[in-house]
């Protein structure tokens, strides 16, 4: 499937400058919707994961049809005061200050392979932060799941020394 085909590029959103790639009408195609989660769902598959994790709010909507697929668990990491036990945070860099991401501190347990779920790499700010959390933790992370990656922003040169697959790739 043309996966590029149920992807929306928005020019100029949120601000000017930006293509904001819009997974909502891939999203509100079953077809695509099904087939594009069925590709991750097969990556986190071959790198035998014990638990799936994903930012919010778009990271839900890939990781947790990959946990139901796979019936692995789902770990939400939420932006700071949002999850109501202990939590462990980090800091990180946004294009104006910094914000906060959080996790429970007992989601992971030690040895865990951990997929991070997203739905998509732009300067991997979000998923450098997830990974911290994940290994503070204890947990492995066996690898990371896309639905787009944007090549020319290289997120994955922050992510050196992880496993990476992204569906869809914007030069
Ligand atoms: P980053 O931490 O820079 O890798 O990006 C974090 C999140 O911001 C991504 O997971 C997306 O949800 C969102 N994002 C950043 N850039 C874009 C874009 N060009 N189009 C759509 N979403 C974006």
């Amino acid at each position: 499937m043309d996966f590029k085909e149920h992807l929306t590029i928005v020019e100029n959103f949120p601000k000017e400058g930006i293509s904001f790639i819009d997974i909502t009408t891939l999203m509100q195609n079953g077809e695509a919707y099904y087939a594009a989660i069925e590709e991750l769902t097969q990556f986190a598959k071959e790198k035998e994961a014990d638990v799936i994790i994903g930012p919010e709010a778009r990271g839900f909507v890939v990781g947790c049809p990959i946990a139901y697929s796979l019936k692995k668990g789902f770990v939400p990491v939420r932006k700071k005061g949002k999850l109501p036990r202990e939590v462990i945070s980090v800091d990180y860099g946004l294009e104006y200050g910094k914000d906060s991401l959080t996790i429970h501190r007992d989601s992971i347990k030690k040895g865990q392979r951990v997929l991070i779920a997203d739905d998509l790499l732009a300067t991997g700010g979000t998923i450098e932060a997830t990974i911290k959390m994940v290994e503070e933790l204890g947990g492995e992370v066996a690898g990371i799941a896309f639905l787009v990656e944007l090549d020319y922003l290289n997120g994955r040169d922050r992510l050196k020394g992880y496993d990476i697959f992204s569906l869809t790739h914007y030069q």
